[in-house]
């Protein structure tokens, strides 16, 4: 019998997780060089936590199911209702602002396509009780320094701030959520329906228009105007953004303003965007973030709150559509027995070079020398050592550089410092 993977996961074989862990691992310094510090939350939660923040439409995206003892659980699909249901629990004694990371699978019930999966990669961070704009330019630069550090050339954040539509759509919550859910589907049918089922036929077309502009800081006047000066905050607000990200050394070539950036779900409140990696086509986006107020949904006190969440998935694809990969490196050092009696030594040799933190392997088949060095230049080694009966009397090895072929004999006291010196 054969078994196959589910639907919209995925099989990761050497290659592919030293890319994924470059990307976590970028991830991970840059947001600790920014001060934030990881937390882990569970994989899986009550299902309630999800439905609470995107209400119960959401259990269809979801892997929803029942435990043994009758509990309705779900794998979670991202990380943010996690972290508040931790803040509102626990964290929220920490000194403010709470700066916080974590990283790690999520699962959505999608229809999988390249960079579209069932089970995929996050990396999450969160701003908990600091002041809107330094948090905001905070997250923002710690969403670009991440896919800076990631080496990505082409790099799009795409900003926005729904206050300017929650000012301008003349609706109690509810009907405004609707319609900004219309908005952020780019649904212009759905919108029309909406709008003539609230009486206000007539706010479609500059709607339509807004989130069609993005652009520099000019589409703000733009904007502006279109909106007769309703949101006036909001507009001044994203000038000012701009300015902190100029003092972060984020160049508007990074950026642009985008009214058409509306994240469908209901507790955002202010600034909000979208990262995209241009080089990737249709699932360009590889990351979205904004700032909203949710711990009151779990019973917390309101609290200001900024996070964002980059998918690994993509920044890997993106990264090697950017040719920022080559191979994998091999060990430093592969060691060769020449004949069977040598394999004693050849073992504390080893031994010797992994004590010493170098990355050493060993023949576990038995081979002869030649089929050894094919092994140890298909595996990419750097070096293979070769341990023989004549060469250890003079308490050497043969060691032989397998970029050149170049080969010599080194002192065994010697051997780790040489290799090290590649
Ligand atoms: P979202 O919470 O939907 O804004 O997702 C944030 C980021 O997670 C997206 O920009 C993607 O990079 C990534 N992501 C979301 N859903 C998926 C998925 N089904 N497969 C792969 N990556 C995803």
């Amino acid at each position: 019998m054969t078994f196959e993977r589910p639907r919209g996961t995925n099989d990761w074989g050497p290659e592919d997780m030293a890319k994924r862990r470059f990307v976590e691992s970028a991830f991970v310094r840059t947001a600790e060089g920014f001060g934030f510090r990881e937390i882990q939350t569970p994989i899986f939660e009550p299902l309630e936590l999800f439905t609470a923040k995107s209400g119960p439409g959401v259990v269809d995206e979801l892997y929803a199911f029942k435990d043994k003892g009758g509990r309705d659980l779900a794998l979670r699909p991202e990380f943010t209702a996690s972290i508040l249901r931790f803040y509102v629990g626990e964290l929220r004694s920490l000194p403010k602002p709470i700066k916080v990371y974590c990283y790690g699978p999520a699962f959505r019930y999608e229809e999988p396509q390249k960079g579209r999966y069932r089970e995929f990669g996050q990396l999450d961070a969160e701003i908990i009780g600091g002041a809107a704009l330094p948090s905001d330019a905070e997250a923002l630069a710690l969403a670009i320094g991440t896919m800076r550090a990631i080496g990505l050339k082409q790099i799009r954040a795409r900003i926005g701030h729904l206050g300017m539509l929650r000012a301008f759509l003349p609706f109690g919550p509810a009907d405004q959520a609707r319609v900004l859910h219309a908005l952020d589907k780019k649904n212009f049918e759905m919108l029309d329906d909406e709008l003539q089922r609230l009486g206000k036929p007539e706010l479609a077309e500059p709607l339509k228009r807004l989130v069609a502009l993005h652009g520099d800081a000019g589409v703000l006047q733009e904007a502006k105007d279109l909106l007769g000066g309703k949101g006036a905050e909001a507009f001044a607000y994203l000038g000012q953004i701009g300015d902190e990200l100029a003092h972060y050394g984020i160049p508007p070539a990074e950026y642009e303003f985008d009214m058409g950036v509306v994240r469908g779900l209901d507790y955002y409140t202010g600034l909000v965007f979208e990262l995209d990696s241009p080089n990737l086509g249709a699932e360009k986006q590889v990351g979205g973030g904004g700032a909203y107020v949710l711990a009151e949904v779990f019973g917390g006190e309101p609290v200001a709150q900024t996070g964002f969440a980059l998918g690994v998935d993509r920044l890997v694809l993106s990264a090697e559509a950017e040719g920022r990969f080559g191979p994998t490196p091999g060990v430093d050092a592969y060691i060769v027995p020449i004949g069977d009696a040598m394999r004693a030594r050849a073992v504390e040799i080893l031994t010797t070079l992994r004590a010493a933190g170098l990355r050493a392997d060993i023949d576990l088949v038995g081979r002869g020398p030649s089929k050894n060095l094919d092994y140890a230049n298909a595996t990419r080694a750097r070096y293979a050592v070769l341990v023989g009966e004549r060469e250890l009397k003079g308490e050497k090895v043969g060691l032989r550089d397998l970029k050149t072929g170049e080969q010599r004999e080194v002192p065994l006291g010697l051997l780790a410092e040489e290799i090290r010196k590649a």
